[in-house]
């Protein structure tokens, strides 16, 4: 049966790193990989995170199983750092563990599907690559709309008031909580208001992405707008991930949590999510969730975790504003969040930048702001210049 396949084409970004190690000159940078990078170019296990693991290897007695929602302390404990200390929402918010910030949108598309298989899924553009393929595997129609006009750098708010008007009851908005993948531009305080405002009115349901909290602003700032469109919607769904902010990528650890009208509710939300974990991955791994869970209940690991995830935030908008200062017209960068900007830029542009300068980046002209040095800005700049960019 499998002559009956068609192949699929590789992962361009996986090539990319193989042409970047692939490279001998001694200058080459690389902003092309999708992970938090060190001033030594490393992506580091935290220290934090360490700690936790020894503690686990020395106390951890068993690895029975734990059943479909994984580890709950995992997910209550992450709750305060989401959603803030009492919120008024709190009894109508459930949540289960899930195999990464993926595992999360896969589950909560399936949840969507098993609830109104009819709703549709708005999704602005450009957005992570694996968001439609996501939603489309759960069967769900997806309606793209566009959100970002690079050249300008700018929103598109005319064209997300339109796809948001024109959707109908129950219809799903996939939003990005902060740090947007690829642009990092993410709404203002007055585009999310308007958001919510338009989300209520029309009584859409959010979806949101929250991956990267933490890597922006700082955890309390980039959660802000997820709070307040939370404050104000009679349903929710939130797909988290500890990938980033902890580091622990290849741990697979995120969450999935889902707020309902009512409180009656979350019974049903409950067992639904429980079910389909069930059939997808029977259980999500526990390792990651246990190394969260141990940081969280330490008070010293939760500091030096905060601490750490501060110090990552704060390279990331320096090498921000190194770029920035390195070119006039690259000022946008340094007000966009988050591990990525996406220049403008033809693929051709970002062939001949890798080939002739030793810059690597997506195609689609996605880089990661976590992949230079400050030093590195004016052969960034340069490069850009060269190729007419
Ligand atoms: N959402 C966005 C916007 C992302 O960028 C990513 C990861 N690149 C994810 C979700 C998935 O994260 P995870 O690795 O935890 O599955």
């Amino acid at each position: 049966m499998f002559e009956e396949l068609k192949s699929r084409p590789a992962d361009s970004l996986l090539a990319l790193i193989k042409a970047f190690q692939a490279d001998e000159r001694s200058g080459k940078i690389d902003l092309g990989v999708g992970v938090y990078r060190d001033g030594m170019g490393r992506t580091p296990v935290m220290r934090a995170v360490k700690a936790a693991e020894q503690f686990l290897l020395e106390t951890q007695d068993s690895k029975k199983y734990l059943g479909p929602e994984g580890d709950l302390q995992y997910v209550r404990l992450l709750q305060p750092i989401i959603f803030g200390k009492a919120p008024s929402f709190a009894p109508r918010l459930v949540g289960i563990q899930t195999p990464g910030g993926s595992g999360a949108l896969r589950l909560g598309a399936e949840l969507i599907q098993a609830a109104n298989p009819s709703a549709k899924v708005l999704l602005g553009k450009p957005s992570w690559p694996n968001h439609a393929p996501i939603f489309g595997a759960a069967r769900l129609a997806v309606k793209e709309y566009a959100f970002v006009d690079l050249v300008s750098q700018q929103v598109k708010f005319d064209s997300v008031i339109e796809a948001l008007s024109a959707a109908s009851a129950g219809d799903v908005v996939l939003l990005h909580g902060c740090c947007h993948n690829p642009t990092g531009i993410d709404f203002t305080e007055e585009q999310w208001l308007e958001i919510t405002k338009l989300v209520v009115a029309h009584k859409l349901v959010p979806f949101i992405d929250l991956a990267y909290q933490g890597l922006g602003d700082g955890l309390e700032q980039d959660a802000a707008p997820t709070r307040m469109i939370l404050e104000a919607v009679d349903e929710a769904l939130i797909a988290y991930s500890c990938d980033k902010n902890f580091g622990l990528y290849r741990e697979r650890v995120g969450a999935l949590y889902v707020m309902t009208r009512t409180s009656d509710e979350i019974g049903k939300a409950e067992s639904n999510m429980a079910a389909l974990a069930r059939v997808n991955w029977s259980m999500p791994p526990d390792h990651g969730a246990a190394i969260v869970r141990t940081v969280l209940e330490n008070t010293e690991l939760s500091a030096m975790w905060r601490a750490e995830l501060a110090e990552m935030c704060e390279r990331v908008n320096g090498n921000r504003a190194a770029l920035a200062a390195a070119a006039p017209d690259l000022a946008f960068i340094s007000r966009q969040r988050g591990l990525f900007s996406n220049l403008s830029m033809s693929k051709d542009i970002a062939v001949a930048l890798r080939a002739r300068h030793g810059i690597y980046m997506a195609d689609s002209g996605r880089m990661n702001l976590a992949g230079m040095q400050p030093a590195d800005a004016g052969a960034i700049v340069a490069a850009l210049r060269a190729e007419g960019c």
